[in-house]
């Protein structure tokens, strides 16, 4: 039986790991069959992690920090939870490949997966044109005249990825103000090859084995219009991944994992839970790297008032979940 088990492999899975490795907990972090490393995975430059002036790949980060984890004695495997039972003392987890893990605390930090539109077109047509990944996908539409929706960072982001590529990049947003921060926007609206078309919804997405165009939905006055075109992008935000736990956990308004204060603590003892599946808000790299050592040294205490971590007893109730130092 492990001391602790992180399912999850972006910033807040590694940086738990990380924490809990060099606390001798020797973690198991299962880190996803397809998916390992999280969204950063899908990104391409990151400009605002601390300590990389010049900026750093998602990918390549990702891999320092899986390195960095790995380097004290986590061990990855490449797998998926298919369920868990969080309820009892001992934590069981079941995976993909049908083996079984036994722990006395879990750090649950599974991120979140790209928001749908809910259109008919959107998911007939996924990966014959409909995409939620410009990293990936870009590359498929060289000279090509595709549309980005959305209006926050994400959306900026991937369209200026995009414009390496496609023709001409529609930005499709159902306002008239972006969400996007400054930066992003201003970069966005520079780009020669991107048109933001305001006031819209995407009500369809057009084509028998491919995408030919999109229906938009004019959402000031009601009026409806065919634009044509051969991608469609969805960067309209992410929804917390918590369909593991939703019978275990107690899950906030937002759809995210409650947990008690400032602490990782969920509604279950002995789970902790860190990132993006946490935080309706701020869901950046660097915050969800935070969470991550919240929930190492959440799980250190725990562990100690079990008795079972070699640390003198206390009494986890107490803990705010800052008390200790790095
Ligand atoms: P977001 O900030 O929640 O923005 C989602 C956008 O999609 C909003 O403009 C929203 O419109 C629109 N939207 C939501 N549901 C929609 C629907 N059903 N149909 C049409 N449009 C819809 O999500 P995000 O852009 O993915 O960013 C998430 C977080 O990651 C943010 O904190 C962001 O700063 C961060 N991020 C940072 C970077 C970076 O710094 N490089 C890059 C990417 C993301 P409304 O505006 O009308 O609500």
């Amino acid at each position: 039986m492990r001391q602790v088990i992180i399912i999850g492999s972006g910033p807040a899975g590694f940086t738990a790991a990380i924490y809990a490795a060099r606390a001798n907990l020797e973690p198991l972090l299962i880190a996803s069959s397809v998916e390992a490393g999280g969204e950063l995975m899908n990104t391409t430059e990151v400009e605002n992690f601390p300590g990389f002036p010049e900026g750093i790949m998602g990918p390549e980060l990702m891999a320092k920090m899986q390195e960095q984890a790995e380097r004290f004695g986590t061990e990855v495997l490449y797998d998926d939870v298919v369920s868990l039972d969080l309820t009892g003392d001992i934590k069981k987890v079941v995976l993909g490949s049908g083996a079984e893990h036994e722990a006395e605390s879990i750090v649950f930090a599974t991120g979140s997966a790209p928001r749908k539109i809910g259109i008919e077109g959107e998911t007939r047509l996924s990966g014959h044109g409909v995409s939620y990944c410009a990293t990936c996908d870009g590359f498929f539409f060289r000279e090509q005249q595709i549309a980005v929706v959305g209006g926050g960072d994400s959306a900026m982001e991937e369209a200026t990825f995009l414009t390496k590529f496609a023709s001409k990049v529609y930005v499709i947003h159902r306002r008239d103000e972006l969400r996007a921060s400054k930066i992003m926007q201003d970069r966005a609206r520079a780009n020669e090859k991107i048109e933001f078309v305001w006031n819209s919804e995407v009500i369809d997405v057009l084509g028998d084995d491919a995408v030919t165009g999109i229906l938009l939905r004019d959402t000031v006055d009601g009026s409806e219009r065919e634009l044509p075109l051969t991608g469609v992008f969805v960067a309209i935000g992410n929804d917390p991944r918590t369909h593991l736990v939703h019978q275990q956990l107690e899950l906030t308004e937002h759809g995210t994992v409650w947990v008690d204060g400032r602490t990782s603590r969920t509604s279950q003892p002995g789970v902790f839970a860190a990132g993006d599946v946490v935080d309706p808000t701020y869901r950046q790299a660097v915050t969800a790297a935070a969470s991550g050592t919240t929930a190492a040294l959440d799980v250190e205490h725990y562990l100690a008032a079990r008795g079972d971590a070699g640390a003198p007893e206390v009494d986890a109730s107490e803990i705010d979940g800052l008390t200790d130092a790095a």
